[in-house]
């Protein structure tokens, strides 16, 4: 397992000063810490998290998103229990990302299981930059989403303003 700041940290709950640096500087955030603290406790008990490389944390409301090293989110999606775990332990709604990753991929990553049909980009008349995607089919009661919630964090993280449709109304 690996966390934004060092293990030791994060066993301990106390920061070493380089890290306690970085909390200051805004390299690592309130999130980051927490995450690290509580994923670390909860891979003592549970071999799935242990698996688990976190490069950061942010706080979006009441919700995770985890950024994982890239590569990393395929394998853990196999435990489908996993995603429950996490938001049992963190005492949230958990969406799961990897870093450096393309906007189309993130977008994969936070509307997973559903799948995505179309991205597009449209620039508007003030040059600000809109991300549409279109899902398939039309919304039933099953969707899984909070589609306001996906672009905020996505907002949030990636400065990306999302707009999502629907392929039949
Ligand atoms: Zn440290």
């Amino acid at each position: 397992m690996k966390t934004p700041i060092c293990s030791f940290d994060a066993r301990t709950g106390v920061l070493c000063p380089k890290c306690d640096a970085k909390l200051k500087s805004g390299q690592l955030s309130d999130a980051d810490i927490q995450v690290s603290i509580k994923l670390t406790k909860a891979s003592e008990k549970n071999q799935e998290i242990s698996k688990i490389n976190l490069v950061k944390a942010e706080q979006v409301d009441q919700d995770y998103l985890l950024v994982l090293e890239p590569g990393s989110l395929a394998p853990l999606r196999r435990d489908p229990s996993l995603q429950k775990s996490l938001q049992v332990i963190l005492g949230g709604k958990v969406w799961l990302t990897e870093a450096d990753t393309t906007d189309k991929k993130a977008l994969e990553d936070l509307f997973f299981p559903v799948r995505i049909a179309n991205v597009n980009t449209a620039w508007l008349p003030d040059g600000s930059k809109l991300t549409k995607v279109v899902i398939p089919g039309r919304k039933t009661e099953r969707f899984p989403h909070d589609t306001t919630m996906i672009g905020k964090i996505l907002q949030e993280s990636r400065g990306m303003d999302l707009m999502v449709e629907f392929e039949r109304q």
